[in-house]
C-alpha cells in the first residue's frame, strides 16, 4: 500500500525491516523481503512526482570537479531511475580479482558472489531473458581494446513498472513524503534503535525496526551516516574517515577528434579496455566511443559568429588553426567520448557542512577529486587508442593536449554514476560495510546501492547494484529466519 506520510502517519509499532529510499535498490529490496513474508516499511522522501521542495533537499556545495549533484539525481518515488538512460553492462570477474591502484584494497568477495543474480537483475531492467551482452563492432588488434558489450534497458522506470506491486504486496507499507532525518544508534546493544522520520512540516516520529537499510543513493547514504550524532559518538562514523570518502564517478572525457579512413562505415565504434591492458599499463578500465558528428554544434549566444567561422574554416580546411577561437567540429569529423574508471581515493569525498536543509539535516559538500593514477589511466587509454587506430589504418586520432600532458587540467564531465562512499571491505580499516553490506560496528544497519562499490570498473552501476540488492534480500531473509528458529 502506498500512503502519503504528509496526510497519514499510521506506521506500525515495529517492522522487520525499514528501508530508507525508494529508488531501484530500495524498491527491489522492499518487494523481495515483503514477498518472503516479512513486514517492511519503505520510506520515500519524495512524492509520486517531482516536487521542488523535495528536490531542494538534494542541494549541496561542491569544492571539486563539477558534478551537478543537485540536478542529476531525482528525489521522488523511483529515484533517479525516473531519468536514467538504461545502459547496462555487467561487472566481470577481473573487476573483483584485480585490486585498484592507489593502496586501497578492492572487493573482498569474488564476482561469483553476485554472478548468479544477473538473470534476475536483467529481468528487472527488462532485458530479454538469456540475452547476450553483444558487441557493436570488432575490437582493435594488439589486445588492448575489445569490442564493448552492453545492452539497453527500455529504460525501466521503477515507480511505473512496480506501481501495482508497491500498492498490493502484503506486508509492504510504502510511505511517500516520508523523510529520514536521523539515525539513532544504541551503543550498548550495537543496534540502530530507530530512525527519525519527518514530513515537510517538520513533524517528527521515531520508527523502530529489527533491521534498517539505507538505499538513498551514494551521496545521501554517506550523508545519513555522517549526520547521525549517535553514530559519531560511538565511533562508527568519523569525520574525514571512510564514510563519505572514496567518492567515485565514471569519467566522460573528450579525448579528441578523429578522421575516419574513407570507405569505412560511419557507425559509432565502442571499445573496452582488455584485462591485458589493465595489467600491462597498471591503469584503470574504460569504454571509448568514437562517433561521427552529424551536425556542426552551436554554442550559446555567440552561435552566429561561430557558425560563420565554422563554415569558413571547414570550407578552407583550416579548422584546426582557428578552433582555439571558436571551439567546434566540422560535419564529418568524429568525436571520442569515454566512460573511464576512477580509482578509490580518500580525498574524493562527501563531507558535512554546518548549514542545514529545510528539515534540519546537515547539507553536504562534494569534493570530487581525481588522483595522478586516474590521469595515468586517461593518458594510457588515449595514447594506446590513437596508436592502434593508426596501426590498423582506421583513420587518424588527434588527442586533446590534456590527455597526454597531465599538467594541463582535464576537460571532463560526470556520468551521474555515484559510487564508493560506503565501500565494502573485509575490515573497518578499509571500508564502511562488511561483505554482507552491514555497517561495521553495528548489528542491524545495512546499505544498498552503488555506495558500497569497492571499485567501479567502467560498467554502468545500476544493474550491478540490483544484483547486490537481491543478494542483500537473501541475506536478510536467511538471517531473520535463523533468528526466528533460534527463538522457537
Ligand atoms: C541522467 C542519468 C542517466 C543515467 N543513466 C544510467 C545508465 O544508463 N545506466 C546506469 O547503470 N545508470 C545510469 N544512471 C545512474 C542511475 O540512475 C543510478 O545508478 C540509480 O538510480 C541508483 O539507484 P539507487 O536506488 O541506489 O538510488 P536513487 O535512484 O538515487 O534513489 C534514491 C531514493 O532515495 C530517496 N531518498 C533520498 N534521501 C532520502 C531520505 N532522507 N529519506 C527518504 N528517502 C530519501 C530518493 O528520493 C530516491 O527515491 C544515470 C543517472 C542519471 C542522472
Amino acid at each position: 500500500m502506498i500512503k502519503d506520510y504528509q496526510q497519514q502517519k499510521a506506521l506500525r509499532d515495529s517492522y522487520d525491516v525499514c528501508i530508507i529510499g525508494a529508488g531501484p535498490a530500495g524498491i527491489i529490496l522492499g518487494l523481495r523481503l515483503a514477498a518472503a513474508g516479512w513486514s517492511v516499511l519503505l520510506a520515500e522522501g519524495g512524492g509520486r512526482e517531482y516536487s521542488a521542495n523535495s528536490q531542494a533537499l538534494y542541494a549541496c556545495a561542491s569544492t571539486g570537479l563539477e558534478l551537478y549533484a543537485g540536478e542529476a539525481r531525482l528525489r521522488y518515488l523511483g529515484g533517479t531511475s525516473n531519468h536514467w538512460a538504461g545502459r547496462c553492462r555487467p561487472f566481470s570477474p577481473s573487476d573483483f580479482a584485480v585490486p585498484p591502484i592507489g593502496g586501497l584494497p578492492g572487493w573482498p568477495i569474488p564476482y561469483s558472489e553476485i554472478a548468479g543474480y544477473l538473470p534476475a537483475a536483467m529481468e528487472i531492467v527488462d532485458l530479454p531473458p538469456g540475452a547476450d551482452f553483444h558487441a557493436l563492432n570488432a575490437g582493435l588488434d594488439g589486445g588492448d581494446f575489445e569490442p564493448d558489450r552492453f545492452l539497453l534497458s527500455p529504460p525501466t522506470r521503477f515507480a511505473q513498472k512496480y506501481a501495482t506491486a508497491l500498492e498490493q504486496t502484503p506486508g509492504l507499507d510504502v510511505f511517500i513524503n516520508c523523510n529520514c532525518v536521523n539515525l539513532e544508534f544504541d551503543q550498548a546493544s550495537g543496534h540502530l534503535a530507530a530512525v527519525v522520520l519527518s514530513d515537510y512540516a517538520c513533524n517528527r516520529q521515531r520508527l523502530v525496526a529489527r533491521n534498517f537499510v539505507l538505499a538513498t543513493g551514494a551521496i545521501e547514504n554517506a550523508r545519513q551516516l555522517l549526520n547521525s550524532e549517535s553514530l559519531l559518538a560511538a565511533g562508527i562514523v568519523s569525520k574525514g574517515g571512510l564514510v563519505g570518502g572514496c567518492f567515485m564517478e565514471h569519467l566522460n572525457i573528450d579525448l579528441g577528434t578523429f578522421i575516419l579512413r574513407s570507405g569505412l562505415a560511419p557507425e559509432p565504434r565502442e571499445y573496452y579496455t582488455s584485462d591485458a591492458f589493465v595489467d600491462e599499463y597498471k591503469a584503470g578500465k574504460g569504454n571509448v566511443r568514437a562517433a561521427l558528428l552529424a551536425d556542426v554544434q552551436t554554442y550559446g549566444r555567440t552561435a552566429e559568429v561561430k557558425h560563420f567561422l565554422e563554415n569558413l574554416a571547414c570550407d578552407m580546411g583550416v579548422a584546426s588553426k582557428i578552433a582555439f577561437v571558436a571551439r567546434f567540429s566540422c560535419p564529418g569529423d568524429g568525436v571520442i567520448s569515454t566512460m573511464i574508471e576512477q580509482f578509490p581515493n580518500l580525498h574524493s569525498r562527501i563531507s558535512l557542512l554546518d548549514e542545514k536543509d529545510a528539515l534540519g539535516v546537515a547539507k553536504v559538500n562534494v569534493n570530487w577529486a581525481l588522483s595522478a593514477d586516474d590521469r595515468h589511466t586517461v593518458k594510457c587509454i588515449g595514447s594506446e587508442l590513437a596508436k592502434q587506430w593508426a596501426d590498423m589504418n582506421l583513420g587518424f586520432i588527434k588527442l586533446n593536449d590534456f590527455v597526454y600532458d597531465t599538467s594541463i587540467p582535464l576537460r571532463l564531465s560526470p556520468h551521474a554514476h555515484h559510487m564508493g562512499t560506503t565501500r565494502m571491505a573485509s575490515s573497518a580499516q578499509y571500508g564502511v560495510v562488511d561483505t554482507n553490506c552491514r555497517v561495521f560496528g553495528t548489528e542491524n544497519l545495512y546499505v544498498a546501492g552503488s555506495s558500497i562499490f569497492a571499485t567501479g570498473g567502467a560498467s554502468n552501476p545500476t544493474m550491478p547494484l540490483l544484483q547486490f540488492a537481491l543478494r542483500l534480500a537473501d541475506h536478510l531473509d536467511a538471517r531473520m529466519n535463523a533468528a526466528r528458529e533460534a527463538v522457537a
